[in-house]
């Protein structure tokens, strides 16, 4: 199980402004070992914070992630060595391979140093993982400007894959494909999480990319979640006005390829996370907003099975 405590703010200096920017607040989630959640919101809206924290990279200035109860990174000003056993694929994953390093060598460094396999038995190790990823063993020999987008992509999975990590953290991993790449990763993560069991966050700023991987999904907005529930609920039955004005915004993209059009903008700009509004922070956005909304900040709430939103006009339950 992975639990983040009651309070995580991830500081991050603002790039203009000196003050820090509470990149993300109150988040509590707990995820289930063999869940993948769904983490969904705009450019800014923390997600990226939340999954580096998640996976120890980034500390947060109070509270915890823990797994199994052990802490990936304690908050405060003295925060552990980051775990191996979270391991985070991103977006570029050109930027995360060393340009001078064979596969072979790229994807057998950590399992060799963390005693996953032994160096004899390292190359044997490396060609299973690559062959689960859908890529000839002989990768090995090659090196990272060697392979198309979406087969570094691939190796970037197999290279987070071969520590054997509880938890998967997966920030944008298609959003620089191509729209058919993309559906072909999509499947990988799928087949994967079915033949592994993996535990994973899967961060998109697309609701369509997430929604046949995900278990449950949760939508963030200026660094809060605001909707959370079973993937089904979200899709099908959403109930915060953001979710369902996010869900509207979005091209439809299906694991087939096929793309729907229906693209109606989000009114408003999203706020600044330097000058959050105060009481709700959709309210300047929402075609529902009461007075109320301005200045009472609204809590989580359930709305449903395993399902909650944070949102003054919704009916308990
Ligand atoms: Fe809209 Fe008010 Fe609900 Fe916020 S609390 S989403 S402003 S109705
Ligand atoms: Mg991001």
């Amino acid at each position: 199980q992975l639990s983040l405590g009651e309070r995580i703010a991830g500081a991050l200096g603002g790039a203009v402004e000196t003050r820090a920017v509470r990149a993300v607040q109150d988040v509590s989630l707990q995820l289930a070992r063999g869940e993948v959640l769904g983490l969904v919101g705009e450019s800014g809206c923390g997600k990226s914070t939340l999954g580096r924290m998640i996976a120890g990279i980034l500390p947060p200035t109070t509270g915890s992630v823990t797994i199994d109860g052990a802490p990936v990174m304690s908050g405060g000003r003295h925060p552990r060595k980051r775990t191996t056993r979270v391991q985070m694929i991103f977006q570029d994953p050109y930027a995360s391979l060393d340009p001078r390093m064979r596969i072979g060598d790229a994807l057998a460094e950590g399992p060799v140093a963390h005693r996953l396999s032994a160096r004899a038995d390292a190359a044997a190790y490396v060609a299973a993982w690559l062959r689960k990823v859908g890529l000839d063993p002989d990768a090995a020999q090659r090196y990272p400007h060697q392979f198309s987008g979406g087969q570094r992509q691939r190796i970037a999975i197999a290279r987070a894959l071969a520590m054997r990590p509880d938890v998967l953290v997966c920030d944008e991993p298609v959003a620089s494909l191509d729209v058919s790449i993309q559906a072909q990763v999509l499947n990988l993560f799928l087949e994967l999480r079915r033949a592994l069991s993996l535990t994973m966050v899967f961060i998109s700023h697309h609701l369509g990319v997430v929604r046949h991987v995900s278990d449950r999904v949760a939508i963030m907005y200026l660094g809060g979640i605001v909707e959370i529930g079973p993937a089904a609920s979200i899709y099908d039955d959403p109930q915060h006005p953001y979710t369902r004005a996010l869900l509207a915004s979005v091209p439809q993209l299906a694991l087939q390829g096929d793309v729907v059009a229906t693209f109606t903008p989000i009114a408003g700009e999203l706020p600044s996370p330097l000058a959050p509004p105060p009481g709700c922070p959709f309210h300047q956005r929402c075609p529902l907003a009461e007075p109320r909304c301005r200045d009472q900040v609204p809590e989580m709430r359930p709305v449903g099975p395993q399902h909650a939103a944070a949102c003054h006009v919704l009916q308990p339950g």
